[in-house]
């Protein structure tokens, strides 16, 4: 479909941008679906000062007043959610099956969001005869999220949903390669009766993460993107004072030992590995073998063989992105690895497809830190899961990593030893639901906290003391 000039949606009004203009490319041929021109740093600007003056507002409200729209944001998307699923699969690429998904989970985190006002609810006890103490979590002002392309609906849902339920205005920066859901998103909160001002979307690149780092009335920017981004995100919002929390990329593994499950281990994995074309960032990059785990192993290339492109394994988003897996491809064989399979055989000038790759590195130590994010599973090999271990947690990164075996005490230890912010066991996306929170460690987050769950509640508010004294009386205890 070709969709109309996609806006900006700016203190309730879908503007034009006056800045750079973007193609937008669908990715299952490459055709250009839309377009959309950038906002300046000006638009940012005069939409944080309107946003500013909304949320004082927005926040006066009760969190049960707040919740109502909110409830209401969750039932369009419902309703729409067919809609929705169409815009997220033609701009991303991904199967209809993986855009019904997104949406399902951004229904979930709107769910969450909508018991914000228990979550809020505070404490209050009488600290001493006369004398009470009380918390309550009040919204900080006009937040940021910036997102990156490879979930357009559904990390979009982990921050914004929260942080305007907690009272805050937000600014939602999409990716400039999927920006077409965030202006559904905005429609439909419209529809919800949002106040204007309360959700913008302000399009662009790095000219307007920029200046989201560095406009001064934004007091907390989250971000969800690649590692080198999110340090300079992370560095440049919080040198201007802001509360940030980064999400980076990642390389996570899955340890397989000789009893795993070869049914269901391989099917798990091989899911994990190329569901997506490998652009999740809780995919598997790196499978190790601890011992012989030859039956699991057959099986992943078997099954990974059988895959068929266009049916089970979607385009990748970009032809730059085929460059780099190809390019990666090339250096590993160079470095001596085996190319069990090469997705390059898949390779079409019908859109930006690529085949499911694995690597063997055998006993070349020389595997890449590098993140590829595309539909490319490398294989080491351990003699123990204390060498297992030490392969993981010399990656960088630490967003997740899982053990698949039938033994509760292997399971243990690479529970222990794993350096990683998701852990899972049998399970080849361990990603957290509602209410548990979602983030890793090491380079795949730069803050504290998490972006989801409970521990986002803390990020997106300020916790407020209030001591008081109703007791004229003098010296009862040490504290009145
Ligand atoms: P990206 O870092 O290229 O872009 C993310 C956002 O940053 C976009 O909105 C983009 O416009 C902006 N941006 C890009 N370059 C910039 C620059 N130089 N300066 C300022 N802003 C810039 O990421 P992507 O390619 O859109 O997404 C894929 C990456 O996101 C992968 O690394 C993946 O692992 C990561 N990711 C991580 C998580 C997580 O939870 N840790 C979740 C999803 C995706």
């Amino acid at each position: 479909m070709k969709y109309n000039e996609i806006k900006n949606y700016l203190n309730g009004e879908f503007v034009s941008g006056k800045g750079e203009k973007y193609d937008i490319h669908a990715p299952i041929n490459g055709k250009i679906i839309g377009e959309f021109k950038a906002a300046t740093k000006t638009q940012l600007d005069e939409v944080v000062a309107k946003a500013k003056v909304a949320q004082a507002s927005w926040a006066g409200l009760t969190a049960k007043s707040r919740s109502k729209v909110i409830y209401k944001y969750r039932e369009l998307l419902m309703k729409y959610r067919e809609e929705l699923s169409v815009v997220n699969c033609e701009e991303n690429g991904k199967s209809m099956e993986e855009a019904y998904a997104g949406v399902d989970k951004a229904i979930e985190l709107t769910e969450f969001a909508c018991s914000i006002p228990q979550l809020i609810s505070g404490k209050s006890q009488d600290v001493s005869r006369g004398i009470n103490c009380k918390e309550e979590r009040r919204a900080i002002g006009v937040v940021a999220s910036i997102t990156p392309f490879n979930f357009p609906v559904m990390v979009p849902h982990w921050t914004v949903p929260n942080a305007i339920a907690i009272g805050n205005a937000m600014i939602l920066k999409p990716s400039e390669l999927t920006p077409i859901s965030a202006t559904k998103m905005a429609e439909l909160w419209s529809e919800a009766g949002l106040p204007e001002g309360i959700f913008n979307v302000v399009n662009g690149g790095k000219e307007i993460v920029e200046g989201i780092c560095d406009n001064k009335d934004i007091v907390a920017v989250s971000f969800v993107g690649s590692t080198p981004v999110a340090k300079i995100v992370h560095g440049r919002s919080s040198a201007n004072g802001k509360r940030v929390l980064a999400l980076g990329g990642a390389k996570n593994h899955i340890v397989v030992m000789p009893d795993a499950n070869a049914e269901a281990g391989s099917r798990d994995i091989i899911s994990s590995a190329f569901g997506m074309s490998g652009q999740r960032c809780m995919a598997v990059s790196v499978l190790i073998g601890v011992g012989n785990i030859q039956k699991v192993y057959s099986e992943v290339v078997r099954k990974s063989k059988e895959m068929v492109v266009g049916v089970d394994i979607p385009p990748v988003i970009t032809s730059a992105a085929i460059q780099k897996i190809s390019d990666y491809l090339d250096v590993a064989k160079e470095a001596g690895a085996e190319i069990v399979l090469d997705g390059r055989e898949a390779l079409t000038d019908k859109g930006y497809f690529i085949g499911p790759s694995i690597i063997d590195w055998k006993d070349i130590n020389k595997m890449s830190d590098e993140e590829i994010f595309g539909p490319v599973l490398e294989i080491r090999h351990a003699n123990t899961i204390a060498e297992a271990a030490m392969i993981q947690n010399k990656s960088p990164y630490g967003n997740a990593a899982a053990i698949f075996t039938q033994n509760g005490r292997y399971v243990d230890e690479a529970i222990r030893e794993f350096q990683a912010g998701m852990l899972g066991v049998n399970i080849g996306v361990p990603v957290p639901r509602e209410p548990f929170s979602f983030g890793g460690i090491k380079d795949s987050k730069f803050g504290y906290g998490d972006i989801t769950g409970v521990s986002s509640i803390d990020f997106w508010t300020n916790l407020i003391k209030i001591t008081t004294k109703w007791n004229p009386e003098h010296k009862v205890d040490w504290m009145s």
